[in-house]
């Protein structure tokens, strides 16, 4: 799987990492899960929340005050884009807007000035950490099964996938496609093409339905970063041949091909350049969404959160993962926009994941990292009230929808400050996952009121002074992430 020379490079790339870190200490922390997952969100609320001295009672070095200075500094990797950390803020605070979504890796280096909290630290550690927040669509992370995988194995696995009764209907027009041409015929081109649309296609119609399908490989064809329309995208799965090896020249042979260079130039570079890096991790998942769309749609981001959990696993026998896994010794898996809930069933949203996370490490056989879970919300977009109904008096929370977002046929203007009762999570975790029948226990409809809401105005003091983004326990995850490295 690799060569020598990418083995040589990593060993030498950690050390002089490791001698580096003498001088500068420094935590890398990977931050993914898929598209609108909330990733963009959850950097840019915590670098403001650590840069403008955010109310985190949880992180104990903020808490107890030991943090003197906290400011972005260039980043250490000259060919990875920068987080555009100025702009997201800028649309979340002044526009009052969520801000682009992550289509490709970015980096951000925030350094932290603190104070030891032992006498013995205060005499030797020099109280500096520069945290580099490495941006990356998990789309991509789910690549990492690929280099194990033959592309015969990759089809097969293709077309079973795309037969399930979730996926049929959303594959037809591509499996019709594929039905219809010769594969052992000669390669062309426009053919090549027309097949790795149609599967494109199929890949993003799982991605927008309403079921919450989660993502198959390859993950650049959902998010290409930088290689929209590059051959090295220009192939898909074909039906399985005669020949146990493809005709040289036929198209089969071309895609077969495509494929190999696809892990080789793809795939393989990013792992060893970027994954192999990271100490810490966190997974953001949209277990909301999943749970309105029903127990098919939380299997589904169940089998994800599995697939993610075991490119972190060591012993795979494969080099590039074993890698990894020596590495990152913690991660963190966090269910974000809990906004969307009133405060009494945070714990319950927080207890579905923990469930989750459990089944998924089970189902993975991971070990190695400390793994924990959050329900959380990076900005909080909400606040809480009470409503009157009769004699009845209800929990409900308060925002402002974006314009354009609709309930029960009620239009929002995006301007106006509106009352939803969210709904409940049931108090029983079982419930909301698929019993061995496949079906959910029929007494049970967790789904939740849910409407898209603009970020909140920053309040400010008496004296003036704006305050940082609110949040839900960003500062549980914060202390997870990087609290021991400011002790
Ligand atoms: P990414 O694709 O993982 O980078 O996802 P984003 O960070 O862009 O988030 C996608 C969308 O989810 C945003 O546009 C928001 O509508 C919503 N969102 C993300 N985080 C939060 C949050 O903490 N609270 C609320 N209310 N909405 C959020």
């Amino acid at each position: 799987l690799t060569t020598f020379t990418d083995e040589a490079r990593i060993a030498l790339d950690t050390l002089s990492g490791r001698a580096a870190g003498l001088f500068s200490p420094t935590l890398r922390l990977g931050v993914t899960g898929l598209s609108r997952a909330g990733k963009t969100v959850f950097i840019s609320a915590l670098v403001h929340n650590l840069l403008h001295g955010g109310r985190l009672p949880l992180f104990e070095a903020q808490k107890s005050g030991r943090i003197a200075r906290a400011y972005l500094e260039e980043q250490p990797d000259d060919a990875v884009p920068r987080f555009q950390y100025e702009d997201h803020i800028a649309t979340l605070v002044e526009q009052r807007l969520w801000p682009d979504s992550t289509r490709a890796i970015s980096e951000l280096r925030l350094t932290i000035e603190y104070e030891s909290a032992s006498g013995w630290g205060r005499m030797f550690s020099a109280g500096k950490l520069s945290l580099d927040i490495v941006d990356y669509p998990g789309e991509w992370l789910l690549d990492l099964p690929l280099l194990g995988k033959s592309y015969a194995d990759f089809s097969r696995e293709a077309f079973e996938m795309a037969e399930l009764p979730v996926r049929t209907d959303l594959s037809k027009d591509w499996r019709t496609l594929s039905a219809a041409i010769d594969a052992d015929a000669d390669a062309d081109e426009v053919t090549a093409r027309r097949l790795a649309d149609g599967f494109a296609a199929y890949l993003k119609a799982c991605k927008l339905d309403d079921r919450a399908l989660s993502t198959l490989p390859p993950g650049r064809f959902l998010m290409p970063g930088d290689l929209e329309g590059s051959p090295a995208l220009t192939f898909a799965p074909l039906p399985p041949g005669e020949e146990r090896r493809a005709r040289p020249g036929s198209l089969r042979a071309m895609m077969e091909r495509r494929y190999e260079a696809y892990k080789t130039h793809v795939v393989k570079p990013f792992f060893r350049e970027h994954i192999t890096r990271l100490d810490r991790q966190i997974v953001l998942i949209d277990a909301l969404q999943a749970l309105n769309a029903g127990p098919g749609a939380m299997a589904d981001l169940e089998r994800a959160v599995t697939e993610i959990l075991a490119c972190f696993r060591p012993g795979r026998g494969n080099f590039l993962t074993d890698l990894v896994s020596r590495r990152i010794d913690r991660i963190l898996i966090a269910a974000t926009k809990a906004d969307h809930l009133h405060h009494e069933s945070h714990d319950r949203l927080q207890a579905i994941v923990r469930r989750l996370a459990d089944r998924a490490i089970a189902r993975a056989n991971f070990t190695g990292a400390d793994v924990d879970v959050v329900a959380m919300a990076a900005v909080r977009a909400t606040r809480e009230g009470t409503v009157k109904q009769g004699r009845e008096t209800l929990p409900v929370i308060l925002g402002t929808p974006l314009a354009g977002e609709t309930i029960g046929g009620q239009a929002f203007d995006g301007k106006t400050e509106t009352a939803i009762f969210p709904g409940d999570l049931p108090e029983k975790v079982d419930s909301v996952f698929e019993t061995s029948n496949g079906h959910r226990q029929d007494d049970v409809d967790p789904a939740i009121r849910f409407v898209r809401f603009r970020p909140p105005k920053l309040e400010r003091t008496a004296e003036g002074v704006t305050l940082s983004l609110p949040h839900i326990r960003l500062d549980r995850a914060l202390q997870f992430l990087i609290g021991d490295r400011l002790a």
